[in-house]
């Protein structure tokens, strides 16, 4: 918070050279990413402590998760100089599974950002494999490593190694509680095997709930979607706010898209009807006269296929869940990350 206050007020300042300017203006966004992400675990522990966390099961296919969390991920790993790998023994049939894709996935990610945090440089692999009727994932690093004394204290909340390891590489202490709080509700267990100085696996299991998929030649013909892509996808962004669209426009300007815009949920819906080529939807969910839980409502009753990516800004997990049982079949939180983003198009356009 210090560094946004202090920094912000220098960027008014007509004569900062250019090149302070661009650094300060990165300081500030690296800091405000980091005091989203604190008051985003501080608000998970409270939903957790006040029992309020509910788990939401939906069909999902683990490879691509998988997959797209390597994506994800791989380009921090590239940066510091260390080898991302990632292993699936599923085939993409048996990883139709039913769980709680959000929180496997928080879960993965905080894993994964430990990793990458506490390794300067080799790997960081992670993957899945069944046993005995649960999935069994790990991510293993051959970081820091821990002291055998912090295994289970580290899953307590603010827990960290040691302080001036916590000054070195920030953090709050709240990941690994959060973690095991939604791994236990998922009738899970996490665990981690470590020794300073050689790494670390960090294992969590949940139950494994395969959904059986009818591949006949005859099923799949129905479920063809309905849409085919030829040529440049369109895109439609439902956002009220200039600089937010902006922003998705400076974005997506390399990528061969089309872009349309609406600037609220009535235009979103009327541009939807008139427009059976929109391939995708960028949907923000608060808009003046109609916001975009109402909006992705109405589009679904005529075009059910369609994907919707909501866009959000700082949510709680049941907003999360509120989000897809509108219809959307996926959120993004604001601030947009780039690369997530795109992995999500990429990700919803492939279907
Ligand atoms: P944070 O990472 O924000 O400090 P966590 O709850 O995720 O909070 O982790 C708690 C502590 O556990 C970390 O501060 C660190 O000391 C230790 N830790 C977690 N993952 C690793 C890892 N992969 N390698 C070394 N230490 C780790």
């Amino acid at each position: 918070m210090n560094a946004i206050v202090g920094f912000s007020t220098f960027l008014n300042d007509p004569l900062l050279i250019q090149e302070k300017r661009e650094h300060f203006s990165d300081i500030i966004t690296q800091s405000c990413n980091q005091l989203l992400s604190i008051i985003d675990d501080l608000v998970a522990i409270a939903t957790i402590e006040t029992g309020q966390v509910k788990i939401q099961e939906r069909e999902i296919n683990l490879n691509s998760i998988l997959k797209l969390l390597h994506e994800q991920f791989n380009l921090k790993a590239q940066t510091q100089n260390v080898l991302l790998g990632f292993k699936t023994t599923l085939s993409d049939l048996e990883a139709n599974i039913r769980t709680d894709e959000t929180k496997v996935t928080e879960v993965l990610s905080n894993l994964l950002n430990n990793a990458l945090k506490f390794t300067r440089q080799g790997y960081v692999n992670f993957g899945c494999h069944i046993k005995d009727n649960f999935l069994e994932f790990y991510v293993d690093d051959n970081g820091i490593g821990i002291p055998p004394e912090m295994h289970d204290e580290i899953f307590e909340r603010f827990r960290q190694v040691e302080v001036s390891t916590s000054r070195k590489f920030g953090g709050s202490g709240l990941g690994l509680s959060i973690s095991k709080a939604y791994i236990e509700l998922l009738c899970g267990k996490i665990w981690l095997s470590s020794e300073p100085d050689k790494g670390s696996v960090f294992y969590f299991t949940i139950p494994y709930k395969p959904i059986v998929k009818d591949i006949s030649p005859e099923n799949q013909k129905n479920n063809q979607p309905a849409i085919v892509f030829e040529g440049n996808p369109t895109i439609l962004v439902a956002e009220d706010e200039d600089s937010n669209y902006m922003l998705l426009k400076e974005f997506l300007a390399d990528l061969k898209i089309n872009m349309i815009r609406a600037v609220n949920g009535i235009e979103a819906v009327e541009i939807c009807k008139s427009n059976p080529h929109i391939d995708l939807i960028l949907m923000d969910i608060k808009m003046p006269d109609m916001d975009g839980y109402e909006a992705t409502k109405r589009i679904r009753e005529f075009r059910p296929d369609l994907p919707i990516i909501a866009q959000t800004a700082y949510t709680s997990q049941s907003d999360k869940n509120k989000v897809l049982e509108y219809g959307c079949n996926d959120f993004i939180s604001k601030p947009i990350q780039k690369d997530l983003l795109l992995s999500k198009i990429k990700e919803q356009l492939a279907h």
